[in-house]
């Protein structure tokens, strides 16, 4: 039997993972899901949004889903799943079911996946005053000659990339091309950066990409786009992706417009890695325009469980659970709003359990 650990979060977060995980143990997969006390509920019981015992629960059990992060006591969930934790690959798979609703003509065969940096670049949030960095970098220019203590009052935020944190997010994102390449994919890794207007930050991202599929996996091939022209490609050929790699902000941009094109934020999955530890979660945030009314498209929470069974060894189980997904959207009769249906986060989730049994 394995352990799962539930993090509802908030707004529509506990909705979908209550959908979810009611279909992972209705499902008689090998699984026990927990549900320790987080947010906004153990800030009041317990004096803290992430208890200690809640802690030791996502550390110790074979997979940890989350749902969702909106102000402050679940935003502190997710700082602690990613940033305390050390989650550094952000992998997010962008493809289409047929029967999904993608604004593209010919959404047909988009299957790839946006591999998103997730412990550096402007995350987690290094801000401060200008007169600061003035004070502390005095000779710091931009590339007109203008000193930081000439721009007169204001904020900054610093972009942090070091060689160790673009190696091993770039050895991920290469060791995934490989494994898909071997099941049939192209084998391309597509890196992502501005690089032409921040060459020392983004540019070392780009070189260690480029330098380390060229040194060690030679039977990828690989491209590097400009963000501007990436976005653009992404929504223009998005067949054509295989694996995209791209640094943290635009890889959060990126993942919704990927998601957006092959059918719906809300059916978007991740899973967060770092060695030997993940959590999964989908993409979309806490929805508090559609939170509490039950019917939030639960496919994004239910993919990412699919991926974080099979983080767990349930291959066979993460498989039928996709293609239980598949099937309701080629079958048409049980979707959500979101996808131009009437079926509420249950009945949808209801017809993916049916769909489960039925393959
Ligand atoms: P959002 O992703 O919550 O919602 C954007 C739009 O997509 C909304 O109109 C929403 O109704 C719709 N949507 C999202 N998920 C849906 C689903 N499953 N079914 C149907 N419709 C869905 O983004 P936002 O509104 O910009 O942010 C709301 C809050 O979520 C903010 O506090 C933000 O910081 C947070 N957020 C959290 C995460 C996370 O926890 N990983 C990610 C993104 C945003």
């Amino acid at each position: 039997m394995k352990t799962v650990v539930a993090l509802g979060g908030e707004g529509i977060g506990p909705e979908v993972v209550d959908a979810t995980c009611e279909l992972l143990v209705a499902s008689g997969m090998p699984v026990t899901v927990l549900t320790p006390p987080h947010g906004a509920a153990a800030q009041a019981s317990h004096g803290s949004p992430l208890p200690d015992d809640t802690r030791r629960a996502c550390e110790t059990a074979d997979g940890v889903l989350f749902g969702a992060a909106g102000g402050p006591p679940s935003s502190a969930v997710v700082t602690w799943l990613r940033w305390a934790k050390g989650t550094y690959a952000s992998v997010r798979p962008v493809k289409h079911y047929p029967g999904s609703s993608s604004p593209l003509a010919r959404p047909d065969g988009i299957d790839y996946v946006i591999i998103r940096e997730l412990s550096e670049g402007l995350y987690p949030g290094r801000e401060g005053d200008l007169a600061d960095l003035a004070r502390a970098m005095p000779e710091l220019k931009d590339k007109v000659g203008t000193r930081v203590a000439d721009y007169g009052p204001g904020r900054f935020a610093a972009k942090v990339v070091t060689r160790a944190g673009a190696e091993r997010v770039a050895k991920f994102a290469c060791e995934l091309a490989r494994r898909r390449k071997a099941r049939g994919a192209p084998g391309k890794l597509t890196c992502i950066t501005k690089s032409n207007v921040l060459p020392q930050s983004d540019g070392l991202f780009q070189q260690i990409v480029a330098e380390m599929v060229k040194r060690d996996y030679p039977e990828l091939a690989h491209e590097h786009f400009y963000v501007d022209d990436g976005a653009r490609r992404l929504v223009r050929f998005p067949q054509q992706m295989d694996v995209v790699l791209t640094m943290n902000l635009y890889g959060d941009i990126l993942s919704d417009l990927g998601a957006e094109t092959a059918g719906g934020l809300g059916m978007a999955p991740s899973g967060c890695f770092r060695d030997g530890w993940a959590y999964f979660e989908s993409v979309h945030g806490s929805a508090p325009d559609i939170a509490g009314r039950g019917i939030a498209n639960p496919t994004g929470t239910i993919l990412s469980a699919a991926m974080m069974l099979d983080h767990m060894g349930l291959t066979a189980e993460a498989r039928q659970l996709e293609a239980g997904v598949a099937r309701v959207y080629r079958d048409g009769k049980a979707l959500t709003a979101d996808q131009g249906g009437k079926a509420s986060t249950k009945e949808f989730t209801r017809a993916v359990l049916d769909a489960y049994r039925a393959q």
